[in-house]
């Protein structure tokens, strides 16, 4: 029998008082807002069968309109008011981030933003890859720092079953040595395990990375959005990675880098650098989640797995001054108490959900 696990929707209006952020905030269960992700378009040029299968992102889907899309003045403002509040940390997402147009000038536009105490933000993104290699050094000049580029598999054949489009690893490799030689770096390298799909290729791309400066972090296949037909027998569980690996490569695990860091981290023990593991499936890591996610339309969603956002476009279209917009931020984080992945966890393996949640590619990851 499947559980149903509550997600607090959002009201249809914003209504709060103007307030001068503070950089103090915290939510229902005192966590502060320190990470923004920014959705900067809905669309993509892969089909990943995890996160846009092909028969429900079909050429009859309807993405949204130019001018729904935040601009990036409007982007710019509200990551502002975010900065303001607490936030260090930026990473633009997508659909495919490198799809919006000129989306160099957004990063230029974000570099320049600076924290209360006059530091540069930690401003990164998380790209397929497919156009890093022509991108790079254009990305490096804009300001960006570092980059996380997903890759499912070394495999051409099991790679271009996972992306749907036909697309080859070495591409994606390219682009990977791009990025590398135009020092955008550390760079992180994410890859969704699906049992049964990839997991035969842990090993290969543990080996491959091991040799490299990159760290390889291994996701949990998650129940994001309505279209990914997601089943708990299909998630294989880092423990279960790390067995693998460290049958072949002995791992001893290290201590974040920080609190709320959303990888557990493993060393090879030989010396040969280390892995990430993201297990929002097994172990889920809701008390230090300190993110808040920026759809491509201007919606604020205090969880992943929120099934509604709050619109920050109509007030921001709506003429709100910076300290309105600070005292929705504001409001909506202190009344945050999401904590979907916990409560999952809590739940029966293998649950359905009653709630319609946001599609991963509209959100970002
Ligand atoms: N298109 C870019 C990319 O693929 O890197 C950025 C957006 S993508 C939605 C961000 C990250 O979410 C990627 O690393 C992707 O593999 C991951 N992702 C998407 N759907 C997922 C799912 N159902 N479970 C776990 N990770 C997922
Ligand atoms: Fe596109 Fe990234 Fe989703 Fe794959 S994971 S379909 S590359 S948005
Ligand atoms: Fe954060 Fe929601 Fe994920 Fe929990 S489920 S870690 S609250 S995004």
């Amino acid at each position: 029998m499947s559980k149903t696990i509550p997600i607090q929707p959002a009201p249809a209006r914003l209504d709060a008082a103007p307030e001068t952020p503070r950089g103090l905030l915290a939510d229902q269960l005192a966590r502060p807002l320190r990470d923004l992700r920014i959705s900067i378009t809905d669309r993509c040029n892969f089909r990943c069968v995890y996160c846009m299968p092909k028969h429900v992102f079909d050429k009859d889907y309807v993405y949204l309109p130019h001018s729904a899309l935040l601009s990036f003045e409007e982007i710019t403002r509200v990551a502002r008011v975010f900065v303001a509040h607490g936030v260090e940390k930026i990473r633009l997402t997508g659909g495919e981030p490198l799809l919006r147009k000129n989306m160099e000038d957004l990063v230029a536009m974000l570099a320049a933003l600076r924290t209360p105490a006059g530091q540069p933000l930690d401003l990164t993104l998380t790209t397929n890859g497919a156009l890093l290699a022509k991108k790079a050094r254009g990305l490096k000049a804009a300001g960006l720092q570092r980059i996380t580029v997903s890759l499912d598999a070394l495999d051409d054949a099991t790679f271009k079953r996972m992306n749907d489009v036909d697309f080859a690893v070495a591409d994606v490799l390219d682009g990977i040595a791009a990025a590398h030689a135009a020092g955008l770096g550390p760079i992180k390298i994410n890859m969704v395990v699906k049992r049964g799909m990839n997991d035969d290729q842990v090993l290969p791309m543990a080996r491959h990375f091991k040799a490299t400066p990159h760290v390889l972090r291994f996701i949990e296949y998650m129940d994001v959005g309505a279209s990914n037909g997601w089943r708990m027998d299909e998630v294989l569980p880092s423990a279960e990675i790390v067995r693998r690996i460290s049958a072949d490569m002995p791992l001893e695990p290290i201590a974040p880098n920080y609190s709320g860091e959303t990888a557990s981290r493993y060393r090879y023990r030989d010396g040969g650098g280390e892995i990430g593991l993201i297990s929002s499936v097994t172990q889920a890591f809701c008390q230090d989640c300190t993110r808040a996610r920026l759809s491509t339309e201007g919606k604020l969603y205090t969880c992943l797995f929120a099934s509604s956002g709050h619109d920050l476009r109509a007030l921001l279209r709506g003429g709100a001054s910076d300290a309105e917009l600070a005292g929705a931020i504001g409001q909506i984080w202190r009344g945050r108490a999401d904590r979907y992945s916990e409560l999952r966890t809590a739940a029966t393996p293998g649950l359905g959900d009653g709630a319609r949640k946001v599609e991963m590619s509209y959100i970002g990851g």
